[in-house]
């Protein structure tokens, strides 16, 4: 049984040795760390995968602001447009920006990692399953993937704006999602890495920076950004492209540029596009100074 995760090559040597998928392994080891059983684990899971959809449907059929006025009705207006993407790439877009309004205006949804980045997994993930042909049940294998990947980025790095920027939030999202894309696809152990690998890397020194420091712009539609990449990524580990920097040296690298970024580009709200002139006036109409 694995009893710790430090590294996503770790994982892929030993699932590849077994013939079994990561999941397998991090079933495994949340029923060390929870001390619990299989069944518990899938269970919880699969409680988090519903939190996750009921985010989704919540956020596309609703027009509503969320309380400040910042966000929300963004998913409405996209889904009821055609769209250039069309297919399986604009419904993660909408999936995500809906889950992520879902938060804006306060409703429930399932922190993946954190809450601000909880639209990227369930957005790109049930367009997925969608366009695959998979029901909500075939996710919970590839979500337990996508939480390894969060373990070894936790472990290495960070996951929290205000330690790393967005690149720890909305990037991990990416990276765990695009992992669990490629199982959910039938991909190797190899490809989640490399998949994992390619997303976090594109979104590497993506600051943190929330208008009146609540979690809604530019949150909101960096969720939708963050599953298209984590789309693409996927698509390309699938096609058999890698990543020249392997995944674990692009997790430490998110660590390093987290750790060089100025703090105001680490959710104090006082740096980027918080404090664009628009900004500003905004923070001063919702939080009155
Ligand atoms: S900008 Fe900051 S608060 Fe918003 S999603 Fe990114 S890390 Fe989270």
């Amino acid at each position: 049984m694995l009893k710790q995760i430090s590294s996503v090559q770790q994982l892929i040597d030993i699932a590849t040795q077994k013939d079994v998928p990561i999941s397998q392994l991090i079933l495994e080891y949340e029923q060390y760390v929870s001390d619990t059983n299989a069944e518990t684990v899938l269970n919880h899971t699969r409680h988090i995968l519903k939190t996750m959809y009921s985010a989704i449907e919540e956020g596309i059929h609703s027009k509503e602001r969320s309380h400040t006025g910042l966000s929300g009705g963004d998913a409405y207006l996209y889904d009821k447009k055609g769209s250039l993407l069309e297919g399986v790439a604009a419904k993660a877009l909408v999936n995500a920006i809906a889950a992520s309004e879902t938060n804006g205006r306060m409703g429930k949804i399932a922190a993946c990692p954190t809450a601000g980045a909880s639209g990227v997994t369930p957005g790109a993930l049930f367009a997925t399953a969608d366009k695959l042909g998979k029901t909500h049940e075939d996710l919970v294998y590839p979500l337990l993937t996508a939480s390894g990947i969060g373990v070894v980025i936790n472990h290495r790095a960070f996951l929290a704006g205000a330690l790393g920027g967005c690149q720890a939030e909305v990037g991990s999202a990416a990276a765990m999602t695009a992992g669990a894309i490629v199982e959910l696809a039938g991909g190797s152990p190899r490809q989640v890495g490399q998949a994992a690998a390619l997303a976090m890397k594109n979104l590497l020194g993506l600051p943190c920076d929330p208008v009146a420091g609540l979690v809604e712009v530019p949150c909101v539609k960096r969720n939708g950004m963050g599953a298209l990449v984590a789309l693409a990524a996927a698509d390309l580990a699938l096609a058999g492209v890698e990543s020249t920097i392997p995944v674990d040296e692009v997790i430490d690298t998110m660590a390093k540029i987290g750790k060089d970024m100025p703090i105001g580009l680490k959710e104090t709200a006082t740096g980027g596009l918080a404090i664009t002139p628009t900004a500003l006036s905004l923070t001063e109409k919702i939080l009155g100074s």
